[in-house]
């Protein structure tokens, strides 16, 4: 089982906390965040990203239901 990161570069505003998180997973590639990888294993420091964004810019997904950012 794998789940799936989106950025929506639109509305990323460029902080880098995804980045400082997980490296692995999430890149700041000048004002804007980039996913390194789109799969990921599940990982809960995936989904406090998620949570921590402050413009709610990263959608975690498993088999196409959204898990991230949790309510
Ligand atoms: S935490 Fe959110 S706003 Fe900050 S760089 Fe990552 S995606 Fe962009």
């Amino acid at each position: 089982m794998s789940w799936k990161v989106d950025v929506d570069g639109d509305t990323c505003i460029g902080s880098g906390m995804c980045a400082a998180l997980k490296p692995e997973v999430f890149v700041l590639e000048g004002a804007t965040a980039t996913v390194v990888t789109g799969e990921v294993e599940p990982d809960e420091t995936v989904l406090d990203a998620a949570d921590s964004c402050p413009a709610m810019a990263i959608e975690v997904t498993e088999k196409g239901e959204v898990i991230g950012p949790r309510p």
